[in-house]
Order: C-alpha cells, then structure tokens, then sequence
C-alpha cells in the first residue's frame, strides 16, 4: 500500500518517492467508501458519460469540485494525462498559438502537439520572456499553459505575473482578441492554498479566462482529474475532448473515493498543515547542509547533482540507509538529482532519518574532498 514505508526485495524503505502527499491512498474512510460504492454501482463504468456511462457519484463529485474551487462548473477526467490531452486541443486549434512553459509536463507537451496550434515554448517561469513572444504572436486566439507546481523542481509558476499578464491583455485595448490561461493543478491540488489549489494560494479568484486542471491521483491518493471553469468553458470540452468522449466513465467507486478525499481535505486542515510543517523542517535542514534545492517552494525537492554518477551514488546511499529517494536523469531532466517528495504521513522520526542521512552523507564527502 502506498504510504510512508515502502517494501522492496522484502526489506522496508521509507518512501521518499511518493506523490500521496496527505497520505489519504490508504485512509480506511477512503478505502469504505469505495467498497461501498462498488456494492451499490458494480465496478465497470459501463459507457462513456455521453452514452449513459457512470453514475451519480460522478455528477456529485463534478459539483463538488466545483465548489471545492469556486468555479462554475467541472468536469471529471479518467486521468491526468487523459485531461490534458484532451482539453488543450479544445481550447486551442489551427491559426491558434499556445504558450507553454519548457518544463511542463509530458501531458501537456502531447495535448498541445494534438491541437494542431502552434506551440511557443518559453523559458522555465519567464513572464518578461512570454510577453514578448505573446505580443510577436498574431494568432486570434491564445493560450498560455502551465504547470502550477512543476513535478521534479518543486517549484512554483510566477502565478501572479501570468494572471496580470493575462488580465492586461484581456482587459486592454487589443484588438487580437483575448489570453486565455491554462492551469495543470496536479502536484497544487491538496498542497497549496490550504489544498484549494494554486490559484488559493495565491489570493486569486477564478476568472472565465482561467480554465483550472487538477487530479485526483496525487494528494487526495485516488485516480483520475478534473477541469474547472466557466460554465460554458466546461460544457464545451464535455462536447468536444476526445479523451472524454471516447472513452469509457472510471468505475463508480473511483469517484467515490475521490469525493471522500476532497470531504477529508475540507474536513482535516491539520493534514494540510502537517505536510508543510514535514516540507519546512526537511528543506530548513537540507539549506543548512548546502544542498542545492533549486527554486524548490514546494514538498518536492530536488538535490541537484553535477553528475548523473553523483545522483546513483547518493540514491544508492540513501537505499543502503532503508531511505528510498529515486535518482532523476536526463532527459526527464536535465540537471540530474536526488528527487524527495515529503508528505504528511511521513514521521518527524522519518524525516529526520533522511536528515542524518544526509548529513553523515557530507561529512564524508567533506573528508574525502579535504583529504
Ligand atoms: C502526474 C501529472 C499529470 C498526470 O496525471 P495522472 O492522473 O497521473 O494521469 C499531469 N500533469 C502533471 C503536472 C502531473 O504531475
């Protein structure tokens, strides 16, 4: 089960490589309410939504995103992948120009290649970069798409600039028609904004020309993802995404457990508070001990390393010492590195373990670089 320990080769690690950032994949109110669904539903979705597919848990959980994140409406997705490439191709066509950030994730890269708009790459969170290339573009129509968190930095997009940018464009004098903004709320959803997602985090509200994405398969430990947005925005990608259309509606009990996730969330705000109390007590450590964490604001910090041997050799370290953190080398990245993902299961026994780890880990090296 996913957790704070994992097992391999019979021996017990504790997992530093885990996305169930609230630690709710194996809560047992979870685990009820999806054995319950599955006595009351059956398991197979049946259809595709359009076709009669699903259930009313389905509705239910799509009305409560969209409370969840003040949006008009939502629509629920069998996965995070399957939401991106399907909702970027709706949004954006032929003559359209999308703007993605070069570090965003690989769903996002192949919506955008299946939209058949033109895709302008800008550099890692450069707003000032973007603006340019945004006013050089002539396109009627678009969009700028990013990751709010970006999985294997931690960091966060500069969300206020994107949404002033955006707002100026849309508000102002230009003829060329609007800039719509595309959020993947993946590693935000749960984490951020009290769990309300990046937009909360930062104070912002929803706007009809912000379209949210968010999953369900990260922090609330479940499976599958939503987009919440305007009314209209919705009611056009539940017509239009072929990711949606075309496949058949996730089992009911998967649907249920997500809306048991969400209530937790709302219901628990110390698991919110305990992941970043962990995420503050490792990265004030790991600053201490001179690692190189990058723009890393988030529970997931990278440990750069100037060589992909570096990133084995301290994996393997960490292995060795029952701490499981996986070694990240190009071309997933292109600076390898140690990947941590902290969460609110793990103990403050087991974060300090990685901490000595890590500590006794430098003193060696520091012999070795002194001798
Ligand atoms: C994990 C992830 C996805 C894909 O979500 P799944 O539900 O696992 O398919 C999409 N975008 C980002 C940024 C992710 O980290």
């Amino acid at each position: 089960m996913q957790g704070p320990k994992i097992t391999f080769e019979g021996g017990e690690f504790i997992n530093f490589a885990s996305n169930d950032y609230l630690g709710l994949a194996g809560r047992p109110e979870i685990l009820a309410a999806a054995k319950t669904a599955i006595d009351a539903f059956g398991f197979g979705g049946g259809a595709s939504r359009l076709l009669g597919g699903g259930s009313v848990l389905h509705h239910n959980l799509e009305q409560r995103v969209a409370e969840f994140k003040s949006a008009e409406a939502a629509l629920i997705f069998n996965s995070g992948f399957a939401a991106n490439t399907g909702i970027i191709p709706c949004l954006a066509s032929e003559g359209d120009a999308l703007f993605s950030d070069e570090l965003n994730h690989a769903s996002i890269i192949d919506g955008c290649r299946l939209s058949k708009a033109k895709t302008v790459i800008y550099r890692h969170c450069d707003v000032g970069h973007l603006r340019e290339l945004v006013e050089r573009e002539k396109a009627k129509r678009r969009i700028v798409v990013t990751d709010t968190v970006f999985s294997m930095d931690g960091d966060i997009a500069p969300l206020k600039e994107l949404y002033a940018l955006c707002l100026s464009l849309t508000s102002g004098p230009h003829g060329r028609g609007s800039l719509l903004l595309y959020l993947d709320d993946a590693h935000g959803t749960g984490v951020l904004g009290s769990g309300r997602g990046a937009l909360a985090h930062v104070s912002l509200s929803p706007k009809p020309w912000i379209v949210q994405m968010g999953t369900f398969s990260k922090a609330l430990g479940s499976c599958g993802a939503f987009v919440a947005g305007s009314k209209e925005a919705v009611e056009w990608i539940t017509n239009t995404a072929r990711s949606f259309i075309f496949s058949t509606a996730a089992p009911a009990c998967i649907a249920a457990a997500s809306l048991k996730a969400l209530e937790l969330v709302e219901q628990e705000p110390e698991l919110n508070c305990k992941l970043w109390h962990n995420r503050h007590m490792l990265a004030d450590a790991l600053r201490e001990m001179d690692f190189d964490t990058g723009g890393s604001e988030t529970p997931v910090i990278p440990l750069k390393m100037d060589s992909v041997g570096a990133a084995l050799d301290l994996s393997a370290y960490l292995f060795d010492k029952g701490i499981y953190a996986p070694a990240i080398r190009p071309p997933t990245v292109k600076e390898p590195r140690v990947r941590i993902a902290v969460t609110a299961a793990h103990s403050d026994e087991d974060i300090a373990s990685l901490i000595d780890a890590l500590s006794d880990r430098m003193k060696q090296s520091a012999r070795i670089t002194s001798r």
